[in-house]
């Protein structure tokens, strides 16, 4: 075949044209990161909630710990369950490590659900178990989808820690924040800072500052979360004092911070259920989450 002058040119051209279109396109696809997922995120809660209350010792708890550790082992996360005895209870944290670099940060939530909603409002049912949508689910559902889509080549350690054992507390022989208690005792070295989300799934998310956290860490998150188009949930107020997974960590002088919606009517209740959080809300928490660790 002899190609004439003319067909010689457009041929160049058309070259031309593919191997630009192809740059552009590998550009394109190094930078544009994977973004959290609120809809997959929300999936994690429905999972977690469909396995029923995931009380310390039960089948539910122990499914749940299987899933965040195949969850994570899948995302490349390198796994370990940290098994403990607290006040004479075996306490199992699943820990999930990634990165080096100059700054350690640990991203927490708790993975237990409270034996008994001694909240609700009708007390035939305050001995039934809570399902923990919010309270439980939603904090774990954010860590698995940072899990998925936090960049592997961050100049950062990070850990993702999902306690066990911090919603028994005012139960005979048990005690609030047991995992996070044990986990922290157990630390060698000091992480730069703790982050814990706990009930941030509310469908109505409003998250004021809370008032044991470190005040420097909480105005970094609040001004990242305005900066991300989140303000109007990341209300920059005090309003609780509360008792959760980053006391450990404050006691050991760690800049630590408790990402939490304490305003959940639901809140130790049986109506503590999926259809009261919302994909949104944990969008909102976990993207703030994602640009304040990427920033
Ligand atoms: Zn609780």
């Amino acid at each position: 075949m002899k190609l004439t002058r003319r067909q010689i040119i457009i041929t160049a051209a058309i070259i031309t044209v593919l191997a630009l279109l192809g740059g552009i396109m590998a550009l394109i696809g190094r930078n544009t990161p994977v973004l959290f997922n609120g809809q997959r995120a929300f999936r994690d809660v429905n999972y977690q909630v469909s396995l029923g209350p995931r009380i310390p010792g039960n089948t539910a708890h122990a499914q749940t710990i299987e899933y965040i550790y195949q969850t994570l082992i899948k995302y490349g996360w390198e796994l370990e369950i940290q098994e403990i005895e607290v006040m004479g209870h075996p306490i199992k944290n699943i820990i999930a490590r990634r990165g080096s670099g100059d700054e350690w940060i640990i991203l927490g939530a708790h993975y237990d659900t409270r034996r008994f909603a001694d909240r609700d409002p009708n007390p035939q049912l305050q001995y039934d178990p809570v399902p923990g949508a919010n309270d439980g689910a939603s904090g774990v559902a954010v860590l698995l989808e940072l899990g998925r889509v936090l960049p592997k080549d961050l100049d950062k350690e990070i850990w993702l820690v999902f306690f066990d054992a911090e919603d028994q507390g005012e139960i005979p022989t048990w005690d609030w924040i047991l995992g996070s208690k044990g986990f922290a005792a157990s630390l060698t070295d000091l992480p730069a800072a703790v982050v814990i989300v706990d009930m941030v799934g509310d469908a109505d998310l409003q998250i004021y500052r809370e008032k044991n956290s470190n005040s420097d860490l909480t105005d970094d998150i609040w001004k990242t979360a305005r900066k991300s188009g989140f303000g109007k949930y990341f209300i920059d107020e005090e309003k609780y004092s509360i008792l959760d997974d980053h006391i450990p960590f404050i006691r050991l002088g760690i800049p630590s911070v408790d990402i939490i919606d304490f305003d959940y009517p639901y809140w130790h209740t049986t109506a503590d259920t999926a259809d009261k959080t919302s994909a949104d809300s944990l969008s909102a928490v976990g993207i703030t989450l994602y640009n304040w660790l990427t920033r």
